[in-house]
C-alpha cells in the first residue's frame, strides 16, 4: 500500500513544551485512522503539522495527496460569505466554474441537512449548523485526505449520527485517508478502521479496535 502521509522523525516543541518528539508514523493510502489521548497530547498539532499549517521544530512531514480536507473544531467560516459561499470558495479556487461549484455546494449542503439554508450568513446559523456548513466545505472538494479534530463537539446526538452516516457514505465511494482526533466512540465507528493513542510526546500507540 503506498503511503499517504509521512511523518520522519517529527519533534515539535512550542516555546520551551515539548508537544512530539521523534514521532515516525508511515499512513498508508485509504488508512482510516482515529487519534485519542489527552487534552493538550499534541493530536492537533499532527493535524496541523500533516496539513502544513505548522512547520516540526525538526524533522519532515510529507504528504502524498492532492486534496485536503480539514474540519476543525470550531467552524471557522468567513462571516462575510454565505454557507453556500463558503462551501464553494475552496472548489472556485482550485479552478472549478462557478455553476459546477454551486450544484457541488448545493448537494453537499443538502446532505449535512442544510437545504433552505444556502443563502444564510454564518450570524444567522446556530453553531451545529455552522459545523454541518463546514463539514460539507470539507467534503465538496472530494477530499483524498481528510483531517477531523473532533469535528463533531457540540452537535445533538441524533445530528451527530445522521451526519456521520453521510460521511461513511461519502468516504466509501472513494479512496480517502482520514485521520479523526476524537474522543467520540461513536463517531470513531463510523470513520475509522485504526485506533492509536498520543499520551506523551513520544508515545503514539496503536491500539485493537474491536469489531
Ligand atoms: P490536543 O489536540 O491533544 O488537545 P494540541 O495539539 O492542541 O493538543 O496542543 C498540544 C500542546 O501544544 C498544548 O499544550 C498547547 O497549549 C500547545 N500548543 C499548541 N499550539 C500551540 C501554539 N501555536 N503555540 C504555543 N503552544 C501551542
Amino acid at each position: 500500500m503506498k503511503p499517504a502521509v509521512e511523518l520522519i522523525d517529527v519533534n515539535m516543541v512550542f516555546k520551551n513544551r515539548e508537544v512530539l518528539r521523534n514521532l515516525n508514523l508511515t499512513i498508508p493510502e485509504g488508512q482510516r485512522m482515529a487519534v485519542t489521548g489527552p487534552s493538550g497530547a499534541g493530536k492537533s498539532t499532527i493535524l496541523k503539522l500533516i496539513a502544513g499549517l505548522v512547520i516540526p521544530t525538526s524533522g519532515l512531514v510529507i504528504r502524498h495527496t492532492c486534496r485536503t480536507g480539514y474540519v476543525f473544531q470550531e467552524p471557522r467560516l468567513l462571516p462575510w460569505n454565505t454557507a453556500l459561499e463558503n462551501v464553494t470558495l475552496p472548489l472556485i479556487a482550485r479552478g472549478e466554474k462557478r455553476l459546477n461549484a454551486r450544484k457541488t455546494g448545493i448537494t453537499c449542503l443538502a446532505d449535512m441537512g442544510l437545504s433552505g439554508f444556502e443563502h444564510s450568513y454564518p450570524d444567522q446559523l446556530s453553531g451545529g449548523m455552522k459545523q454541518r456548513v463546514s463539514i460539507a466545505r470539507a467534503l465538496a472538494i472530494e477530499p483524498d485526505l481528510l483531517l477531523l479534530d473532533e469535528p463533531f463537539t457540540g452537535l445533538d446526538p441524533a445530528l451527530r449520527e445522521s451526519i456521520c452516516q453521510h460521511l461513511e457514505q461519502a468516504l466509501s465511494k472513494k479512496v480517502a485517508t482520514v485521520i479523526h482526533v476524537t474522543h467520540d466512540v461513536d463517531a470513531m465507528i463510523h470513520t475509522a478502521n485504526t485506533l492509536y493513542t498520543l499520551t506523551t510526546p513520544d508515545t503514539l500507540v496503536q491500539l485493537p479496535l474491536a469489531g
